[in-house]
């Protein structure tokens, strides 16, 4: 890009392809390329987005709540839940819920933990795991200035170290049991966990920001009002949960789906803001095409 002008693209400083329509879709955790923009003078933005844990149940003690104890039905699939409640006016939600999955380890650099969660077609790992996140705000946020298209990703990024620190520095992650978590006692031990690199014992109150940590404490209180059994002493969390949508997103037209001042870059998918999960993504790859098929008057 030069003066605000798309040239092309060039890779590793090597090849150079000159192209009119460049589609950028390279995800939320491409930060070399929200830091490229920034430094060629393409305008991102601090975008709102959700951070916290992921809490591990049994997946039987999931089942138990969900099928009021009909748990030896062969017909009932592993059963899945969402909740949701607002807590000191943020919204603290279940996110990316997996029956019968694994915590997976997703870091992408170094000195950073990460976690997320899969399941496998058959739905059939013992545990129940869920994200379970604030929504918060760029102005929400410690060093916020209206004019930073940072504020959200440094945030991202310092609980993300401060939790490899509290694991010790390895791919293991910094954890604590539900029931402890909100008493803020350490646990001293666990039941087994899914995730792979393994846990460490910490109190999350204290490894978390206070205002992510103090609600998701509220929140496990008002969630168990709405599935008893949810808040327990066997149910572990596992920090961080951080990538859960892009803390950056990379401003487009409405109509031509192009950046707002550089012609012929399409922002794509959910690193550019427009989209959460496999579906919504592709959709918006398959607008964008649509949008320059349009420009060139193709259909
Ligand atoms: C463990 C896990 C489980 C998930 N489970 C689900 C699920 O069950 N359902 C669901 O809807 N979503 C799920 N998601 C989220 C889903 O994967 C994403 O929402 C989706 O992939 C976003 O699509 P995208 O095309 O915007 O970005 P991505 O899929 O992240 O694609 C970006 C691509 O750009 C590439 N790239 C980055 N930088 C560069 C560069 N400089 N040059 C060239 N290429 C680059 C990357 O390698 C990547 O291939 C899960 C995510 C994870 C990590």
């Amino acid at each position: 890009i030069e003066n605000k002008v798309l040239k092309g693209i060039e890779i590793n400083k090597q090849q150079r392809y000159a192209f009119d329509e460049v589609v950028l879709a390279t995800g939320h955790s491409a930060r070399d390329i929200f830091y490229l923009l920034h430094e060629k003078g393409v305008k991102i933005e601090a975008k709102p987005f959700a951070l916290g844990v992921r809490a591990e149940h049994q997946q039987e003690v999931i089942n138990y709540i969900q099928y009021h104890g009909e748990t030896d039905n062969p017909y009932l699939p592993p059963a899945a839940y969402s909740l949701v409640e607002q807590v000191d006016g943020m919204g603290v939600y279940s996110f990316c819920m997996c029956p019968g999955g694994i915590i997976a380890p997703c870091a992408t650099q170094q000195e950073e933990v990460v976690t997320n969660g899969w399941s496998p077609s058959k739905r059939n790992n013992p545990y129940a795991n869920s994200g379970i996140v604030v929504s918060v705000e760029p102005k929400d946020l410690p060093n916020y200035t209206p004019d930073d298209p940072f504020v959200s990703l440094n945030f991202q990024k310092e609980v993300e170290r401060a939790c490899w620190i509290a694991g010790g520095k390895t791919q293991q992650v910094p954890a604590q049991r539900m029931t402890d978590f909100v008493n803020g006692r350490i646990s001293n031990d666990f039941p087994k966990t899914s995730y792979q690199p393994g846990i460490v014992s910490a109190d999350l109150n204290k490894v978390l920001p206070k205002l992510i940590a103090n609600r998701l404490r509220k929140a496990f209180v008002l969630f168990n009002k709405k599935m008893p059994g949810y808040l327990s002493k066997d149910a572990v969390l596992h920090a961080p949960e951080s990538r859960t949508s892009s803390p950056v997103s990379i401003p487009r037209n409405a109509e031509t789906l192009e950046h707002i001042e550089v012609r012929g870059l399409y922002p794509c998918g959910e690193g550019a803001g427009y989209a959460g999960g496999i579906m919504s993504a592709a959709i918006d790859g398959i607008n964008c095409v649509d949008a320059i098929a349009k420009k060139y008057q193709v259909v």
